[in-house]
């Protein structure tokens, strides 16, 4: 696989699209080492939070997109600089104690791409189905579960994993426009969600479409459409996000080149809502 020429840290007006396959190789080399206990990956924190209804959380590090509406820490864009490696061992104590600690039975891996660190990811698992907790959220934006059906097979082997896939774009233009990754890969996580629904994975999609400031209706219908094509029922679980404004998103929007106006004043009211009052939408029950 060639080599980036130079590792993409956010969007600019003037940025050329990259391989996410090949950020992703580039971003493992950083953020995963081997250890005397297997695959390490560098984490921030352990901590608990209200999402989910309460849930433990390791924010990892290092992502294979550069979302301009990215919320997570600058630990994306410069992941050598910052956290602390962690045997998958490791990584599953500090989630049990963090999980203790706040007195919450849920655990997840956020702040980055999780699937990044296969490894590291699949032994984590491990510990987590042998433990006391019933669940495990694992969010991603699909580009390694779409081109890579062995591994979605390896994630259906475990019980505990609810897989959230989020999707940033519904054309390969905006797709460019918003990751910085080349129009190429656009279906690559729609083909992540064919994946998890042959493996009979439990998983939801989740996408920024309830923010008209980030995409606009055609935008929008097109995204739809391709999910309806591949399953009508995944639009009635399809969980519909807007920009958020922390200081990360800001910043990123900005570098951008991209002017959006806070706070957020209207939503689109969401598709899934629309289906279920709907009479008309035979064939989804
Ligand atoms: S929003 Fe998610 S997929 Fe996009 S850059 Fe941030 S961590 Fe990566």
């Amino acid at each position: 696989m060639k080599r980036l020429k130079e590792y993409p840290r956010y969007v600019t007006p003037d940025f050329e699209p990259f391989d996410p396959l090949e950020l992703a190789k580039e971003t493992e080399k950083t953020v995963t080492r081997r250890g005397p206990e297997g695959l390490e990956r560098r984490y921030e924190d352990f901590y608990a939070t209200g999402v989910y209804g309460g849930i433990a959380t390791g924010y990892c590090v290092g992502c294979c997109f550069r979302c301009v509406f990215c919320w997570v820490s600058w630990a994306r864009d410069f992941p050598e600089k910052f956290g602390r490696f962690h045997s998958p061992e490791k990584a599953f104590d500090q989630l049990r104690e963090a999980a203790h600690r706040h007195k919450v039975n849920k655990l997840r891996i956020s702040g980055a791409e999780p699937t990044l660190g296969r490894d590291h990811l699949l032994r984590l698992l491990e510990y987590v189905e042998e433990s006391e907790f019933p669940l495990f959220i694992l969010e991603t934006n699909g580009i390694l579960f779409g081109v890579d059906k062995g591994y979605v097979r390896e994630i259906a082997r475990f019980t505990k994993p609810h897989v959230r896939v989020s999707l940033k774009a519904g054309t390969p233009e905006d797709f460019t426009k918003k990751t910085g990754a080349k129009p190429e890969a656009f279906e690559i996580p729609f083909q992540a969600v064919r994946n998890l629904l042959d493996h009979n994975v439990s998983f939801h999609v989740a996408s920024m479409s309830a923010d008209p400031r980030i995409m606009t209706p055609e935008e929008r219908n097109n995204l739809m459409q391709k999910l309806a094509e591949i399953d009508p029922h995944l639009l009635l679980d399809l969980e519909e996000e807007v920009m958020d404004g922390y200081n990360t998103t800001i910043a990123r929007l900005k570098f951008a080149g991209l002017e959006v106006k806070w706070p957020l004043k209207q939503v689109y009211a969401p598709v899934k809502e629309l289906l279920r009052k709907s009479r008309n939408y035979s064939g989804i029950s």
